[in-house]
C-alpha cells in the first residue's frame, strides 16, 4: 500500500512536505497556496497549553475541509510540558493579553521563547522520517518587526543547520509569505477558497472572538483592507469588530500627541 502511493506521487509529480499548521489565517491559506501547488501535506499542529485552544480546533477543521483539494494528513503535537519551562508571557501564562493594537511593547509580551525554533526542529525530525524535502511555516511581514524567528536571516541561518544536520536526508525550510503583510495573505486566500469562517486568531480562549486584544484587530484591519467582512463573525459581531477596531486605532495613533 505505502509503495503504491510512493509510486502515485512520484508519477504525477506531487512534492511531500511538513506544515506547521495553527488553525490562524495564515497558515490555512498556506496550505490551500501549497495543496494548489501539488504538494501533498502533512500538518502539524503544536499543543503548547495555550489559552486559545480554539485554535487547535479551527486547524483540525481547516484540514478536514482541505482534503477535498489534495492529501492531506494532520497531527497534533503536545509539547505543554516543554512550554511550562520556557513560557510567562501572554500567551500561555496568567498575564492579560493586552486589549490594545500592538505596539512594540505589548507585542514583546506574546513573545514565547524560541517557539519557532522549537517547533521548526520537530518538524523536520518529522520530515525525515516521512522523506519530505520541505518545511513549509507561515512567517510573514506583519511579525517580523518584533518576532525574531520570523525574520528572514533566522530562517537562511536555521535552513542552513537542518542542512548540515541532516546532510544524508536533506530537508529545506521555507516560508513563502515572509514578505506579505496579513492583508495581502488575506487576499491570496480569498482567491484560493479558504474558509476563513473556521479559522481563529483570537487570543482569549473565549466562545467567540474577544474583537479587541491585539490578533482580532489586526484581524478586522487586513479584512477591511480587502473590503470583505470577516465570515467569521455574524453581522453585528463585525460591526462591533470594526467600531472597535476604529477606536482603538484612534487611541494607537493619537498615544504619542
Ligand atoms: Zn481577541
Amino acid at each position: 500500500m505505502m509503495d503504491e502511493i510512493k509510486v502515485k506521487l512520484e508519477v504525477e509529480g506531487i512534492k511531500k512536505a511538513v506544515l506547521i499548521l495553527s488553525g490562524g489565517i495564515d497558515s490555512s491559506t498556506l496550505l490551500y497556496y501549497l495543496l494548489s501547488n501539488n504538494y501533498s501535506i502533512h500538518c502539524l499542529t503544536f499543543d503548547y497549553g495555550q489559552r486559545h485552544k480554539r485554535e487547535i480546533e479551527a486547524a483540525s477543521k481547516i484540514v478536514e475541509e482541505a482534503k477535498r483539494l489534495g492529501e492531506v494528513t494532520h497531527k497534533i503535537v503536545d509539547i505543554t510540558s516543554i512550554h511550562n519551562l520556557i513560557s510567562s508571557g501572554a500567551l500561555t501564562g496568567n498575564k492579560d493579553v493586552p486589549k490594545a493594537f500592538y505596539t512594540e511593547e505589548i507585542q514583546k509580551m506574546t513573545i514565547v521563547p524560541n517557539r519557532n525554533m522549537i517547533m521548526l526542529s520537530i518538524a523536520v525530525g518529522y520530515a525525515v522520517k516521512i522523506n519530505a524535502k520541505d518545511v513549509f511555516y507561515a512567517a510573514h511581514k506583519s511579525d517580523y518587526s518584533i518576532y525574531p524567528d520570523c525574520r528572514k536571516e533566522f530562517i537562511k541561518a536555521l535552513d542552513t543547520a537542518v542542512y548540515l544536520g541532516n546532510l544524508w536526508n536533506p530537508v529545506e525550510i521555507k516560508a513563502p509569505f515572509v514578505d506579505m503583510t496579513k492583508d495581502e495573505i488575506i487576499k491570496l486566500g480569498l482567491k484560493l477558497g479558504v474558509p476563513y469562517e473556521y479559522t481563529w486568531s483570537c487570543y482569549e480562549g473565549k466562545e467567540r472572538p474577544c474583537l479587541s486584544c491585539g490578533t482580532c484587530l489586526e484581524r478586522t484591519e487586513a479584512f477591511l483592507l480587502n473590503n470583505v467582512k470577516d465570515p467569521l463573525l455574524s453581522d453585528e459581531e463585525w460591526e462591533e469588530a470594526v467600531r472597535i477596531y476604529k477606536e482603538k486605532k484612534a487611541e494607537y495613533e493619537g498615544r504619542d500627541k
